[in-house]
């Protein structure tokens, strides 16, 4: 892992921005704390170098990165698909950060899909997919945001980073390592941090900024599903959470309220698999969580058609709320054993 660096393609990036004047930023739905972090980071380094750059999103982020600086050039492609669809046809790159397959873009994926633009990817999820001409992915990076530091920094540019861009890298690492409590075992992913303070962050008010904002129907509705909305089942060492279409209205629910919920799941004693189910209008959206090796990426892909990573995955499902849950209890007893018996690699 110390060497993971070695043999990378960032001066292969530098060859293709060297080749290119208007760059497009992209990210997944639903975005978190680290697909906003690590665009509008690179979106910031694009623009000190001089390029036209924008970043476009499937759809709204989180009120909560609202601070986070650039946020409010950020173009959404569901509530201006006109607009977005003329700059992705006047570019010659797409940057892709934090995802590893344009399915995960919904309708902006396919819009860029079958754009001729060269995409390249810049990502830490298992399996990336070939959508993308160059890929630079590491699945045991903490996050997006710690690869995009490494990028500026290791191909010639780290005197462009500035507290700006350190604000947005650490609110990216900050926000997928759980505030330094998962993903988060190597020495690098600290050293890295170091030197975002270093730059003039003041790591208390990010906390305060992403993490003490909650409205109090936000709080609420955390109350609910750690309460009403959850069922354990000690015999699978499996937690689950169900939030429905009615749950959501009844707790106002807000883009990115529900961040974060699955966890206090998982952090039951022993339980060392936990599941959010999320009522859409049309789909079901799934959080899985787990434990030492217990892969949810793989729960998620064979048989959810989702991903993620090991211990942190998701999956959309086109099935109703009853009929997702059925399958997902369905498949614990097969699981029981491993479940029982999950250990750290
Ligand atoms: P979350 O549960 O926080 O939405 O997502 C957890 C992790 O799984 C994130 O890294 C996210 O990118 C990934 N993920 C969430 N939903 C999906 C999905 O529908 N498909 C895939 N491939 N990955 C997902
Ligand atoms: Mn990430």
């Amino acid at each position: 892992m110390e060497n993971y660096l070695e043999n990378t393609d960032f001066h292969k990036i530098q060859e293709v921005l060297a080749r290119s004047g208007k760059i497009i930023i992209t990210t997944h739905t639903n975005p978190d704390g680290d697909a906003i972090g690590a665009s509008l980071a690179m979106y910031r380094y694009l623009k000190k170098r001089d390029f036209e750059a924008r970043v476009i999103i499937p759809d709204q982020y989180p009120e909560f990165l609202a601070w986070l600086p650039g946020s409010q050039e950020i173009l959404i492609f569901e509530e201006d698909p006109v607009n977005c669809k003329a700059f992705i046809g006047e570019s010659d790159l797409i940057i892709c950060v934090d995802f590893n397959n344009l399915n995960r873009l919904n309708e902006l994926g396919r819009y860029i899909r079958s754009s001729g633009t060269a995409k390249i990817l810049i990502d830490h999820h298992l399996y990336p997919s070939d959508d993308f001409s160059l890929k630079i992915s590491f699945s045991r990076i903490s996050s997006t945001s710690e690869l995009i530091y490494d990028f500026i920094s290791e191909s010639g540019y780290k005197h462009f980073l500035d507290k700006e861009i350190a604000e947005c890298l650490y609110t990216g690492i900050a926000t997928d390592t759980g505030s330094f409590s998962y993903a988060c075992n190597y020495v690098k992913t600290y050293l890295i941090t170091a030197e975002l303070f270093k730059l003039g962050i003041d790591g208390e008010h990010i906390h305060r900024l992403i993490y003490d904002t909650y409205s109090e129907s936000r709080l609420r509705l955390l109350g609910y599903a750690v309460s009403g909305g959850l069922t354990v089942l000690h015999e699978f060492h499996t937690a689950y959470i169900i939030l429905t279409k009615e749950d959501l209205k009844r707790f106002n629910y807000k883009v990115g309220d529900t961040e974060g919920v699955v966890n206090y799941a998982l952090s039951i004693k022993d339980i060392n698999l936990a599941a959010l189910f999320m009522e859409r209008d049309d789909e079901v959206k799934v959080s899985f969580r787990s434990k030492g090796n217990f892969s949810v990426d793989r729960l998620a892909r064979e048989h959810f058609g989702g991903g993620g990573h090991s211990n942190a995955s998701g999956a959309n499902c086109s099935m109703s709320v009853k009929d997702t849950v059925d399958s997902f209890l369905a498949l614990l007893p097969e699981f029981r054993e491993q479940l029982t018996h999950v250990y750290k690699d």
